[in-house]
């Protein structure tokens, strides 16, 4: 089973729009990194906000690369088909995560087994 065309241009479009924001809120987040305060309450805040700022840049960047992978997908036709096992992605699912990238079976066993299939890169980062 494949995607229709016209559901296509509609995926895209939301991935489109997606993508923009991603973009648009990770180069806002760029000047939290470097605010600094004399003030040690407000350091200590400061921080946390850092904090909490790297992991929403962190879910982000990983969402923004999802977003992007599902705009290739779209764009080679390869769109809709689950990266494990190619079987087709439901279309429920794909409304609701359009840029899932394998199927609810898969996503899963990829769950229970706590990692995501992903391209590995996080994994070559840790190991560093
Ligand atoms: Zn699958």
């Amino acid at each position: 089973m494949k995607v229709a065309p016209s559901e296509l241009d509609g995926v895209r479009e939301i991935l489109e729009k997606r993508q923009a924001e991603l973009i648009h809120v990770l180069r806002k987040r760029d000047g939290i990194t470097i605010e600094k305060s004399a003030d040690q309450m407000d350091e200590i805040q400061y921080a946390s906000e850092r904090d909490l700022a790297m992991r929403n840049v962190d879910r982000e960047s990983t969402l923004l690369r999802q977003v992007k992978a599902a705009l290739r997908r779209i764009h080679d036709g390869s769109f809709g088909s689950c990266f494990e096992c190619e079987s087709a992605i439901s279309p429920k699912r794909l409304a609701a995560i359009p840029w899932a990238t394998c199927c609810i079976q898969c996503q899963e066993a990829a769950d229970r087994k706590g990692q995501e299939p992903e391209d590995g890169s996080e994994t070559l980062v840790n190991a560093a």
